[in-house]
């Protein structure tokens, strides 16, 4: 259980009693916690967020049998989360026992507490939710005539009565935490807290797929699902383009059947890819079989993406253990090996009959990232164009690599913090540098060059993303971006917590540049770009953009405070040259002068290594015998 929410009720305990203050005079130190305290001490372990509830009430309504769940959220939960589902409800009885700690119906004989199909099943997730909210229950068996309503307000019931209503379980959360104060406090803003609920709803739509779901917040309906196969149901819930995309996976071996979807290597993403495993019908992380899957795609990605996948193992459930973890989100398996190596199996047969195997190696220059090279070259053109050059060398930074001649331009959008004497040192280095030379570009995607102390080596694309980066930034500080029309618009599908990030943030990338009109239901049309932005790229940095600021709000990060470090280094990354693109010398000049001028020329604004040295004592090594 988290500390914090631990001292949260405790501290609230000790404020409920603190005039009570001769509890504390008596000699006697141990006392049983008051039921109440006990219980939202335990609630703190599985109802950590909104999300927790709509968690434990779906899978549920998926135990009782449910074929259609509608799910109702009002403030992210904080005021109302409502599921109504048509499954076998409740008794009366049974409806109040629910709400008792330990009271389950999943657990019959000893042999059951080994089923993962009804998996971790301790009867904890209603008494919990009920010690910390206002419960209102509305049940019905299907053979029954009349159901039950029950009203229940921080674990005491209020009141029980018949109910007519239809068959089925209708259940009202309402105030989550609101006998907890300082909890309800450390909610995070409503745009978080309701991408971990939408999360959450992705997550137990894909292991459901032949179940009718529907998520409506504020009045607003974000999904209504179909039942459908899981491949339809990826496509409904992230859009037709990653279903396209999807490339089927399949092992059915005595210790484990594996089955489900991988994404296809050219559609890898950046950010926020969608990465699930599900064991026996439930999501479930589990770090070592991700590195099994990535494994797979190494030397197939491009660098710094991440591919989907969507894989569900079906394993005898006394093989493995779910308790490992309170919110019962990681497993372990018995077969670990074996299934790691009939996992890596798997993949790799899918991936090579799906010809995107061994045939795709990046050292030989195959380039199927995606945008075209004449775009690229293009937009390395009109910077060089447009870009200021100036050269700046600070006794800090790696030593200048030669440049064979001095590169100006006419227009300045760098702003580099810079030595006031960059001149002077740029002409003292200068004067080092005893031979002029070429700059080598090798496998089209490092250049070389000598150096004072010996060899400077730079990755192009992450040069070209720190320069880039650095200029998009200054840009966006500036307010001067531009803004340029399409003659033809561009549509964009976006998944409902796509949409959701784009309403909050729409006017500052229309402020960079972006006009953004509604089109169908899950899609925009893009009219007009930032004019920085190649045609071929307005669209997939736009998801970018979208993709990092979800990322951070998942992280709990406050959005706005990084907006524009993530425009910057989604347009740079879009934008920048591709390793694999052959570069001019005049471009490579261009590109390495625009580098130096920059305030940290060998490490990108994300950490990344842009510039690395050998040294002539390295060099002298490599001869000896
Ligand atoms: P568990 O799911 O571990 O059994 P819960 O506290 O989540 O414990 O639920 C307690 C019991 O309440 C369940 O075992 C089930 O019998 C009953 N129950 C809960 N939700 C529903 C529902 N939507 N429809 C029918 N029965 C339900
Ligand atoms: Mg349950």
């Amino acid at each position: 259980m988290s500390k914090d929410f631990l001292n949260f009720v405790v501290e609230d305990f000790l404020e409920k009693i603190g005039n009570n203050q001769e509890c504390f005079l008596m000699n006697d130190i141990i006392r049983l916690l008051p039921d109440s305290v006990a219980n939202q001490i335990a609630a703190g372990e599985v109802i950590q967020r909104p999300s927790s509830v709509i968690k434990e009430l779906v899978e549920n309504s998926i135990d009782a049998g449910a074929k259609k769940i509608d799910i109702i959220v009002k403030d992210a939960g904080r005021t109302l989360l409502q599921v109504i589902d048509d499954g076998c409800g409740m008794s009366s009885t049974d409806a109040r026992l629910a709400f008792e700690r330990h009271s389950t119906s999943k657990i019959k004989t000893a042999a059951d507490l080994f089923t993962l199909r009804t998996m971790g099943f301790r009867g904890e997730a209603l008494a919990s939710i009920a010690a910390i909210s206002q419960v209102d229950i509305r049940t019905m068996r299907p053979e029954d005539s009349v159901g039950t309503r029950l009203k229940i307000n921080g674990s005491k019931v209020e009141s029980q009565e018949p109910d007519v209503t239809i068959p089925g379980t209708n259940m009202s959360i309402k105030n989550l935490f609101f006998n907890v104060p300082a909890r309800r406090k450390f909610l995070k803003k409503d745009t978080i807290e309701f991408t971990n609920i939408l999360h959450e709803f992705e997550r137990m739509a894909l292991v459901n797929p032949g179940v009718e779901l529907s998520l409506t917040h504020n009045e607003r309906l974000v999904h209504r699902l179909g039942r459908s196969t899981l491949k339809e149901r990826i496509g409904n819930l992230f859009g037709r383009t990653i279903e396209d995309q999807l490339i089927p996976v399949s092992a059915m071996t005595e210790p484990v059947r594996i089955s489900g979807f991988i994404g296809n290597p050219t559609h890898a993403r950046k950010r926020g890819a969608l990465q699930y495993f599900f064991v026996n019908g439930r999501n479930m992380r589990h770090p070592y079989f991700h590195r099994a899957v990535m494994s797979c795609y190494e030397k197939l990605l491009p660098p710094d993406t991440q591919p989907n996948y969507f894989i569900d193992f079906t394993v005898d459930p006394e093989t493995i253990d779910v308790n490992i973890h309170p919110t019962k989100n990681e497993i372990k398996f018995e077969n670990e090996q074996i299934i790691w190596q009939l996992l890596v199996a798997a993949v790799r047969e899918s991936l090579g009959k799906f010809n995107v195997g061994p045939s795709i190696d990046f050292e030989m220059g195959h380039n199927f990232m995606i945008g075209s090279l004449g775009e690229v070259s293009r937009t390395e053109k009109e910077i060089a164009e447009t870009e200021s050059v100036r050269i700046s060398v600070s006794p800090q930074t790696l030593s200048k690599p030669a440049l064979n001649h001095s590169v100006t331009s006419r227009q300045s959008f760098e702003r580099p913090r810079q030595n006031k004497d960059w001149e002077t040192l740029y002409q003292d280095n200068q004067k080092e540098i005893t031979r002029s030379s070429k700059f080598i570009q090798i496998k089209d995607r490092y250049i070389l060059t000598p150096s004072m102390t010996g060899l400077t080596i730079i990755d192009q694309h992450e040069a070209h993303i720190n320069v880039l980066y650095h200029k998009f930034y200054n840009l966006y500080k500036e307010h001067s971006f531009t803004s340029q029309s399409l003659i033809f618009p561009v549509k964009v599908s976006l998944s409902p917590d796509q949409m959701i990030m784009l309403d909050s943030v729409q006017d500052i990338l229309e402020e960079i540049g972006y006009r953004i009109e509604n089109a169908e239901q899950n899609e925009k049309e893009l009219t007009a770009l930032p004019s920085v932005l190649g045609n071929a790229y307005g669209a997939e940095v736009l998801l970018d953009i979208l993709d990092g600021l979800q990322t951070e709000a998942s992280q709990e990060n406050d959005v706005f405070n990084v907006i524009p470090g993530i425009i910057a280094m989604s347009m740079a990354r879009g934008s920048a040259i591709r390793a694999g693109q052959s570069l001019t010398s005049e471009e490579i000049e261009t590109l390495i002068g625009s580098l130096y001028s920059l305030s940290s020329p060998a490490l990108s604004a994300d950490g990344k290594k842009v510039i690395t040295e050998i040294d002539v004592e390295t060099i002298e090594k490599l001869f000896r015998v």
